[in-house]
């Protein structure tokens, strides 16, 4: 019976996080460990509703008021075990996910702030790695059956492991030279320290996943080989074609680039560099990518464009700007627009922007100015409104409102247009539709034996969503290699987040 007044008693709370000047001067995550007293207080002021909203809005179906009342009491091996029920790996999700299951939790009705359910199940993560070091589970018989995931990004690395401990041969293919899609190269360290990936692989290997690196299936191995390989194939390749935008004027100047471009730079010298001191990034091409000294403006208003900021700030920027093309959001809910238990439409701020920064909201940029040596100086820009006509996007630039932002290196962190397009694609005959995205059918498959999972199939979207499909699609591959009994599947093709009706 969990604490019905816990909520009275205690106030939400989050560990402090490490001062800035700090932590700008280092790689290491931004949030240090809660500590148990914190957390169990915290965890106290769930009262375990009666139809739990934070279920809904946890796309994993989390079982939430059980773990925070398991930790309340201090069953923290019933409270791991409870937590890995249903997500595979709860110490990316706790550290990275937005929480969607906090803007549905029940306090939010009454008025309260909502119980810190990403601390919790991060603490919880954390402690499943102390107890026991994420002891492996393998399967105790084979099937005999072989599955190739293409992709080794949470939706890939989740549906291996469900597979290999359904006792199925599982080999990853990825054509990075590390596992981990974008939690690898693409989020930074500040945000997610690579050893948690690390310790989670240790336990994949033990559990008889095969990892192959540096292969690009449709390139390195073609689909007919993987598919003379292996008795199903679950596609989960991501959705990294990052949008750009080839019309305005003065794109092609050397110091404009991709954010990603910027993030997987970043993240490569840090990974090289170990503990010390990581040498300023550069692209594979040598062509210098690091913020030191300079002017950076950043074009783009989500997770994304918060990673450049941070990034910027840790190589030593000399000031950074963030330009979002839509007005500032509210700082609270509006009721009337997103009412509880859906997710609101609110100013988010990162970690990242209490390091510094000014963020420039509706505005566009009208042209990238040339420093008369083809290198770009600055960034003109026009004071906008937007508006939606019939499904489309209107921008319209305030007359006389333009002006020029100092720019010696600009970062397009203005969204994905969906999956890559890849020789992989024609090979095994799927094709990408008008989001950029694979559609599948209601079974996961996108073609006879082929499966797809994740930002693949859904679009650029969030970890938790990539872990539950890469969860609901093994427990299809499992079906269809005819094993016994079912795995669990917390999401089906078609669903959607939490929507006011
Ligand atoms: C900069 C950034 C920050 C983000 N921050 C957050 C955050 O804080 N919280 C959050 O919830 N979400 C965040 N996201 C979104 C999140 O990272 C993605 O939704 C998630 O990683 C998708 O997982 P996935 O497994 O579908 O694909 P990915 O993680 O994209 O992995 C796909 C993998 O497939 C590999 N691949 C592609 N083609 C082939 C091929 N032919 N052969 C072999 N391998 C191939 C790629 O190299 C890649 O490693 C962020 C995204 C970005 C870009
Ligand atoms: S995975 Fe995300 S939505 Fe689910 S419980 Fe954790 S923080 Fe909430």
């Amino acid at each position: 019976m969990p604490d019905p007044n816990g909520f009275l008693r205690y106030d939400r709370r989050l560990p402090a996080r490490r001062p800035v000047p700090v932590r700008i001067s280092d790689w290491r995550e931004v949030y240090p460990p809660a500590g148990e007293e914190l957390i169990r207080e915290q965890a106290t002021r769930c009262m375990d509703c009666g139809i739990p909203f934070c279920h809904d809005g946890c796309p994993l179906g989390n079982r939430i008021p059980d773990w925070n009342d398991l930790v309340r009491t201090g069953n923290w091996d019933a409270a791991v075990d409870s937590l890995h029920a249903t997500n595979n790996f709860p110490e990316f999700t706790g550290r990275l996910c937005p929480a969607p299951c906090e803007a549905a939790c029940v306090l939010g009705l009454g008025g309260q702030q909502p119980v810190t359910i990403k601390q919790v199940e991060v603490e919880i993560a954390d402690a499943a790695v102390a107890r026991d070091g994420l002891r492996p589970r393998p399967a105790s018989v084979s099937t005999g059956r072989s599955v190739a995931v293409v992709g080794s990004g949470p939706a890939g690395l989740a549906a291996a492991q469900q597979l290999a401990r359904a006792g199925h041969t599982v080999t990853v293919y990825e054509r990075d030279d590390a596992i981990g899609g974008l939690l690898r190269y693409g989020i930074p360290d500040f945000k997610l320290e690579k050893q948690h990936i690390d310790k989670r692989l240790a336990q994949l290997t033990a559990e008889g996943v095969r990892f192959r690196t540096g292969v690009e299936v449709g390139v390195d191995v073609t689909a007919e080989q993987v598919r003379a390989e292996h008795d199903a194939v679950l596609l989960a390749c991501g959705a990294l074609q990052g949008r750009d935008t080839p019309e305005t004027p003065g794109r092609a100047l050397r110091g404009v680039h991709q954010a990603m471009a910027h993030l997987v730079a970043a993240n490569r010298v840090v990974a090289a560099a170990g503990d010390g001191k990581p040498a300023p990034a550069t692209l594979p091409d040598g062509t210098p990518i690091d913020a030191a000294g300079k002017h950076v403006v950043i074009i783009g208003g989500g997770d994304t464009a918060a990673d450049c900021l941070g990034v910027a700030h840790r190589q030593g920027a000399a000031g950074v700007h963030q330009l979002d093309l839509y007005p500032e959001p509210p700082a609270e809910r509006d009721a009337a627009r997103d009412p509880w238990p859906t997710w609101p439409w609110v100013l988010r701020n990162y970690p990242a922007h209490e390091e510094g920064g000014e963020r420039v909201f509706a505005v566009a940029v009208q042209e990238f100015v040339d420093d008369g040596t083809g290198q770009v100086r600055a960034v003109r820009i026009a004071e906008v409104t937007v508006e939606k006509v019939d499904g489309r996007r209107i921008v319209t630039a305030l007359p006389g409102s333009e002006r020029e932002i100092p720019a010696d290196l600009v970062l397009l962190a203005i969204g994905f247009e969906g999956t890559e397009e890849q020789p992989l694609l024609a090979q095994f005959g799927v094709t990408r539709n008008g989001r950029g995205a694979i559609d599948s059918r209601p079974d996961w498959q996108a073609t006879d034996g082929v499966f797809v999972a994740g930002d693949m199939h859904r679009g650029a979207s969030l970890i938790v969503w990539a872990i539950a499909e890469g969860r609901a699609a093994a427990a299809a591959i499992h079906t269809y290699l005819g094993g016994v009994g079912d795995l669990p599947a917390p999401v089906d093709p078609a669903r959607q987040p939490l929507a006011a009706r």
